[in-house]
């Protein structure tokens, strides 16, 4: 790793090195006459992936090591580690649908139509080596799964693009076990590069901001503070780490910010604001013997993923055409604390993919060092609409699991089906999908709480730019690191013409 110091006056920093920042170092780095410093909180293992941690490597659990909050509620689970959040997720890739492009091209312009969007999402398919689940990868309860969801009458489609509802697999970026990171993907062929410098374990504090420009960056490497300097600034601390940091700089809204003892710069009241994220409930069903034998019969042969199917599903409020739920058969060992050898959690999700809810990420105070206050917002919408498409969920989960194909394999446990239960009791149930997104928006001149316009370029400030999941103004119907991908190789491309 370079020093800082050694690294002053680059043409672009860019500030965070998970999914799309690792996009961003790989592609604006092509030129060689371009000098990119990539910054990232978090270790970076090296340049040869075979001796990253074991279980940053290993695709078929989640790994805790590198977080940002070690027992943190599940909703502020997120990556500090070069690769980001892609070295510590389920490794699905799923895309949206034609209705999510069109609220992006009202947002941002017709550079995020699908159509437009289609070479960039290609690309990132191709770079971070997506492929298909192979067939020894399928559990019998996700075999079962596709069976019941063509019994419920389904119809198979492309998960992972644009299309209709319908039932089929993710593309994984997992090879033979492998959970294939953005930084293997992106930056193991750049490394080399003579005008790419990395620094991790370096935090990124505070951007000064003069006059509406960025001046300069206060980063932490081993409590030492040094300062960086580029021509273009792209923060890409991800939908939590991005609107604390453009806070922490006086980018936002401005009676907030002098409430926490920080000058304003730039009065953007969408910093923090629009936090968008999906949850879900899980559904637990009780194994037979059979299954816990033929699962256990799967990991013996290091084959057991806990789950390799979805239903886009829709709900009764769900415009024609789209979905507005991922109905998700899981079995396999719990994500959460552990079961007696032999014994496995089995059960169907329902997520709650396009939420009218909104929460907020907000600083508690000017330390960087101080997490932020993240409100995901779950089912928080006045109107009540999010709770009555999650209940329509639960009932495809009830319709699902009372299948000829799937409850030969597992049983209703005691007590009324999950659509029946209380509000008070689904939310106590509530998990996440993980997907945060929408707190540093792209928005038209007119919206005020849009913080960026279609090129990610921050308003007000001439060379500053927020390239990650926080400008996506509302969250796809999908799983989000294959779109975060694709808008980061589009913005790539929109920063080097
Ligand atoms: C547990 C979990 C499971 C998930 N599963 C899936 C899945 O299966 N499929 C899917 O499509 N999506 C999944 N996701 C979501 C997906 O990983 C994210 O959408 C994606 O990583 C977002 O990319 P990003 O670049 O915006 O942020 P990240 O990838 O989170 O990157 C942000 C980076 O910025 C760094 N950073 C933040 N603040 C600072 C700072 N102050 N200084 C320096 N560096 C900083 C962080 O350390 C991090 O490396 C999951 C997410 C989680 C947390």
């Amino acid at each position: 790793m370079k020093s800082p110091a050694q690294a002053a006056g680059y043409d672009v920093v860019v500030l965070g090195g998970g999914v799309a920042g690792c996009v961003l170092a790989a592609r604006l780095s092509e030129d060689p006459g371009r000098s990119v410093c990539l910054v990232e909180a978090g270790p970076d293992y090296g340049a040869r992936w075979q001796e990253w941690p074991a279980k940053v490597r290993d695709a078929h659990a989640l790994p805790r090591d590198d977080v940002w909050e070690r027992h943190a509620p599940m909703h502020r689970i997120r990556a500090r580690v070069l690769g980001g959040s892609s070295c510590i997720n389920g490794c699905w890739n799923t895309w949206g649908s034609e209705a999510d492009h069109e609220e992006w091209v009202r947002a941002g312009g017709p550079r995020w139509s699908a159509a437009a969007m289609e070479r960039h999402r290609l690309r990132a398919v191709e770079q971070m080596r997506l492929r298909t689940v192979p067939e020894r990868e399928f559990s019998p309860w996700s075999r079962a799964a596709l069976t019941a969801a063509r019994e419920l009458g389904y119809e198979e489609a492309d998960m992972a693009a644009p299309g209709a509802p319908g039932y089929g697999t993710p593309l994984i970026n997992a090879l033979d076990g492998v959970r294939w990171n953005a930084a293997f993907a992106y930056l193991d062929a750049a490394r080399s590069r003579p005008n790419l410098t990395i620094l991790s374990g370096t935090s990124v504090d505070r951007l000064t901001v003069r006059a509406g420009r960025v001046q300069s960056v206060d980063v932490q490497v081993d409590a030492r503070r040094e300062v960086l300097t580029a021509d273009t600034y792209l923060v890409a601390c991800g939908a939590f780490g991005s609107p604390a940091l453009l806070l922490r700089s006086g980018i936002g809204p401005a009676d907030q910010l002098q409430k926490t003892g920080i000058r304003p710069e730039v009065d953007l009241p969408g910093v923090g604001a629009n936090l968008t994220d999906q949850p879900g409930v899980f559904v637990p069903l009780a194994p037979t013997a059979e299954l816990n034998a033929a699962l256990a019969a799967q990991e013996a042969s290091g084959e057991l993923y806990v789950s390799r199917m979805l239903i886009r599903a829709a709900s009764e409020l769900c415009p024609e055409g789209s979905w507005d739920l991922h109905i998700l058969p899981s079995a396999g060992d719990p994500l959460f604390g552990s079961l007696p050898p032999g014994e496995y959690e089995a059960g169907i999700s329902a997520f709650l993919m396009k939420p009218a809810s909104r929460g907020r990420v907000r600083l508690r105070s000017a330390d960087p060092a101080e997490a932020p206050e993240i409100d995901p917002g779950f089912l928080s919408d006045p109107g009540g609409r999010d709770i009555a498409v999650l209940r329509s969920g639960l009932e495809i989960v009830e319709r699902l699991a009372s299948s000829a194909a799937l409850k030969s394999l597992a049983a209703h446990g005691p007590g009324r089906a999950a659509h029946e239960l209380s509000d008070e009791e689904l939310r106590s149930r509530l998990g996440t999908y993980w997907h945060p997104v929408g707190t540093c928006a792209m928005g038209p001149d007119d919206d005020p709480l849009a913080v960026v316009d279609g090129e990610a370029r921050v308003r007000g400030v001439a060379n500053l730019r927020v390239v990650d999941a926080s400008v996506l103004p509302t969250v796809p119907a999908a799983n989000t690191q294959l779109p975060v991908l694709a808008a980061a190789e589009l913005l790539a491309e929109a920063l080097r013409d």
